[in-house]
């Protein structure tokens, strides 16, 4: 692949409804575009899932442009890319910015698989051509809220739903959930809000069947998560704490986590997700696509990294129009009683709209070999 340049944008999009969760209220999203075109004018795209502000992992929309135009970029334009699982290797010695190397990286296979002409899906060795979603429920001013939005993505048939809780809306709140739905698939996620403190009031949670529990405790701990899981039956499921096939092997060998939820700007990339879904399928470990607030460029690799084999619960990537007035992307992404049909098209399989790319733009940069 001979890279001709790199262009990058800073897009807002106003979030239909606030999403709140243990880490605070989000009313819009800022996001790095990253477009790679070739010599032939055919580009690639994904976005960076890194938010405005350092709460959910450290990295931001400027840390991000900062990483990617000073370090990643001029790597990426002095080499002839052979594959895009190359990119990982190429970006090994710069430490961490995992959402920002996933940006780039992301954007090489859309264009790797368009120039094939094949999707994306099929590049990164996927099986399916449906996937399974679930919704995710924000913190809520009251319970009925919870409850109204559950009944509704019940509706639309999504296949699991996820609350998301904090102390001091937690035990009552799920109590609530399963009295009105005593059986459907559901799972709670704490952003890390809990200590080990807290044992005896998140084993309360034991009593609700539920599918799991994601990251309980801190962002970045492994050791307590072991404590907790070998005293709750619910099963614990990482997201924070997991950057890489190196520390899904540590959670592993300590007992830390049932499941793994891949996000793939979490972990550095396409290649890395690939390598912790294999590493999971091998310990009967399975996995999930986690959400963060992504435009449909975003849905679009996370719907072709889902179509994986070891991806068997339901995941984040709820339709476009849950979350955006009109997204970037045609057509929009759309969920069908809780099905999503993978695109066969080449590359993500879905186009950017120029429109209103152009409209959301705050800045744009470009970078030519
Ligand atoms: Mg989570």
């Amino acid at each position: 692949m001979k890279i001709k340049q790199v262009i990058l944008r800073h897009l807002k999009m106003d979030l239909l409804h606030p999403f709140t969760t243990s880490l605070g209220t989000e009313t819009d999203r800022d996001f790095i575009l990253a477009e790679i075109q070739n010599e032939d004018g055919l580009s690639g795209w994904a976005e960076s899932v890194a938010c405005a502000d350092p709460f959910y992992k450290e990295e931001t929309v400027k840390t991000n442009w900062h990483i990617m135009e000073d370090f990643l970029i001029p790597l990426l334009l002095q080499q002839d890319i052979k594959h895009p699982d190359d990119v990982s290797d190429l970006f090994a010695h710069i430490r961490g910015n995992y959402m920002a190397k996933a940006a780039l990286e992301g954007a090489v296979w859309d264009l790797y698989a368009r120039e094939q002409d094949i999707s994306l899906a099929t590049a990164l060795g996927g099986i399916k051509t449906q996937i399974e979603v679930g919704l995710s429920i924000g913190i809520q001013d009251t319970a009925d809220d919870v409850l109204r939005k559950i009944e509704l993505g019940l509706h639309e048939g999504y296949k699991r739903i996820k609350i998301k809780i904090k102390p001091g809306w937690d035990i009552d709140i799920t109590r609530a959930v399963r009295k009105e739905f005593p059986s459907i698939p559901l799972m709670v996620d704490a952003n890390s809000a809990y200590t080990l403190d807290d044992l005896d009031h998140l084993s309360q949670l034991d009593e609700f069947n539920l599918m799991m529990i994601e990251q309980p405790l801190a962002h970045d701990d492994l050791i307590d998560h072991a404590d907790l899981q070998s005293r709750m039956h619910t099963p614990i499921c990482l997201d924070e704490s997991i950057h890489s096939a190196e520390d899904v092997r540590k959670a592993i060998k300590l007992g830390s986590t049932k499941i793994i939820n891949i996000k793939i700007g979490r972990v550095g990339g396409l290649t890395e997700a690939k390598k912790i879904h294999d590493l999971c399928q091998a310990h009967n470990m399975p996995v999930w696509c986690g959400g963060m607030l992504e435009s449909g460029i975003g849905r679009a690799h996370n719907i072709a990294i889902t179509t994986l084999a070891n991806f068997t619960l339901p995941g984040d990537t709820a339709a476009s129009s849950k979350y955006w007035l009109k997204d970037i992307v045609q057509p929009e992404i759309t969920v069908d009683n809780g099905i999503i049909n993978v695109p066969d098209k080449a590359g993500i399989g879905y186009e950017p709209d120029w429109e209103q790319i152009n409209l959301l733009t705050l800045e744009k940069k470009v970078y030519v070999r």
